[in-house]
């Protein structure tokens, strides 16, 4: 793995249903209440599950928190980076730990509501290669609602990603073998799941607002990211030698 990264407990159950990966940077104040969460529905439901936090070198003290909750649920899984990363690069470390038949990513801030997991896991069943939260409501301000729909759209229109996709969504296992064989230093996993051109769905799903703190994209985060984005998908689609991987299909 090319970002180093501690295990600091790994999860027991030998062959989950479900994994969700959770990428972690200064969120400690909704981490019990997401476990709590995620605990109350998938246990409701029956599922056998793994959560697996990676803690994206936070500046704060939320690893006491994941330690904890790792020692006190067999379910939870920690890995530590030594270095922020960034979202979509955490996940992906996330990703190579995770051993479900469904994955799912999602945030830690509560802003992706755990109880439409059962839902996504459905509609994979249907046999698609991955079901994405259709983002829906006012859950951030009206200029980047604006400018994400935007965003978004050009998305689909370059890459066929549901136009409504967020990182929100569930898996199933060859998606998140082809995630992993993108090897790319700037992933966008939005992006990477539309360019596996395998069939991609949405769901309705209403996005909360951020219940404390603020979010870590600034202005020029996203703007930068969302172009990189966007370079990255002309790149891959219309210049074949800059791939560092097979198309997945
Ligand atoms: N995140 C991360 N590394 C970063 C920035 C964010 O792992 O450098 C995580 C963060 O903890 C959260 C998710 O990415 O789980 C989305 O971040 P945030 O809620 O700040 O973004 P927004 O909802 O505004 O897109
Ligand atoms: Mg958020």
């Amino acid at each position: 793995m090319k970002n180093k990264s501690n295990l600091f407990a790994g999860t027991t159950l030998q062959d989950p249903y479900i994994s969700v990966v959770v990428p972690v940077y200064q969120n400690r104040e909704t981490l019990y209440a997401l476990f709590n969460r995620l605990h109350q529905v998938l246990q409701s439901k029956g599922f056998s599950y793994e959560i697996i936090f990676v803690n994206d070198a936070s500046p704060d003290d939320l690893l006491v928190i994941l330690e904890k909750l790792a020692r006190e649920n067999s379910q939870v899984g920690v890995l530590d980076l030594e270095r922020n990363i960034g979202q979509n690069q955490a996940v992906l470390v996330g990703l190579r730990y995770a051993r479900g038949t469904c994955v799912v990513i999602m945030d830690a801030d509560l802003q992706d509501p755990p109880e439409a997991i059962p839902d996504l896991v459905d509609k994979l069943q249907e046999g698609t290669a991955a079901v994405f939260a259709g983002r829906r409501g006012q859950y951030e301000s009206p200029f980047r609602l604006f400018t994400s729909r935007l965003f978004k759209k050009l998305l689909q229109l370059l890459c066929g990603v549901p136009e409504d996709a967020g990182i929100f969504v569930a898996m199933n296992r060859h998606t998140v073998k082809c995630l992993l064989g993108f090897n790319t230093t700037r992933p966008s996993i939005v992006a990477m799941i539309g360019c596996t051109q395998l069939p991609l769905v949405s769901i309705p799903v209403v996005r909360a607002q951020r219940p404390s703190g603020i979010s870590a994209y600034s202005f020029w985060r996203r703007f930068k990211a969302g172009l990189l984005t966007i370079a990255w998908v002309i790149a891959w689609k219309w210049f074949p030698g800059f791939r560092t991987s097979k198309r997945c299909e």
